[in-house]
């Protein structure tokens, strides 16, 4: 399998392979690969004759230097895991000084007002910091399918804007979430959850699935008290955010109306480890 640490190679070895019939997947990831991740992999690999996988711990997107400094490095095991879907895969896994050329700071986006909502208000910069690297990961790829996970549903709305803003030509696919079958989404930093942790993180998914029921007979407001209560009393979580948002312009839902999708989106902290998920309410 080939693995590419500068962009300079990358870029040359994809000029020497592609033609006008390749079409090029594109899986942009943080590594510390779980099943999740490989789903991705495994629609890129399905649907194209080249694919990309990039592993990449962006530091523009962080807000906290503590959840930066402890993200998880497994590179070895990253590339014995996407050998196990495809040994052609190409794998791309650039320093920091490669992509940002020592200046690791962000472009600044308007995004519509995407980046106001959820993750975007507790996370200050953080779109800025991932629309900087998608958007410079695929002018370096030039994808034209790029698959982004449902887990993360405002970041993928982000990068659709921001596609169509730019005129960049590339396919954006959000892919659906693949969860343990206890329902916990898969994410790198279940990795950081104990064992007791991690099976008190059920009640993540449980409780919006609860949502899910829920909405179709009771209002916003009266759901989003139902989330509260659910986590106010628990000894180990807490809850960060609980909204009930359109998913078109991911604003929240004051009333709900018939011609548009809701989804429920969830942010909870377990000893100052963040878990994040979403689930449709439609
Ligand atoms: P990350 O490495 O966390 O930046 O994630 C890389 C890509 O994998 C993003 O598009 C995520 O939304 C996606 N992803 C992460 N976890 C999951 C999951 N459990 N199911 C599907 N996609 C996921």
């Amino acid at each position: 399998m080939l693995v590419f640490n500068t962009q300079i190679e990358l870029v040359s070895y994809l000029n020497s392979i592609s033609d006008q019939k390749s079409s090029v997947g594109f899986v942009p990831t943080m590594g510390a690969l779980h099943a999740g991740h490989l789903s991705l992999i495994q629609e890129s690999v399905k649907n194209n004759s080249i694919n990309v996988i990039s592993i990449f711990v962006n530091p523009t997107q962080f807000n906290s230097v503590e959840d930066l400094a402890k993200y998880p490095k497994t590179l070895d095991a990253d590339i014995a895991k996407i050998k196990t879907v495809s040994s052609s895969i190409i794998v791309f896994a650039p320093s920091v000084d490669d992509i940002y050329g020592g200046k690791t700071v962000s472009q600044h986006f308007d995004f519509d007002g995407l980046e106001n909502q959820m993750e975007g208000k507790f996370r200050p910069g953080h779109f800025d910091g991932v629309g900087t690297i998608v958007k410079r990961l695929f002018e370096i790829v030039k994808p034209t399918n790029a698959y982004f996970g449902e887990k993360d549903f405002q970041q993928l709305q982000i990068v659709k804007n921001m596609v169509d803003k730019n005129k960049i030509p590339v396919n954006v696919i959000g892919c659906p979430i693949f969860r343990e079958p206890s329902g916990l989404a898969m994410s790198s930093r279940n990795e950081r959850l104990s064992v007791i942790e991690r099976k008190e993180a059920e009640i993540i998914y449980k409780t919006i699935s609860q949502t899910q029921k829920l909405f179709a007979t009771k209002s916003a407001a009266a759901v989003s008290d139902f989330v509260t209560k659910t986590f106010k009393n628990h000894p180990h979580f807490e809850l960060e955010y609980f909204e009930i948002a359109d998913e078109a312009t991911l604003k929240s839902c004051v009333r709900k109306n018939k011609t548009k999708k809701y989804r429920a989106f969830i942010a909870v902290f377990v000893n100052k480890i963040r878990l994040i998920d979403t689930i449709s309410l439609n």
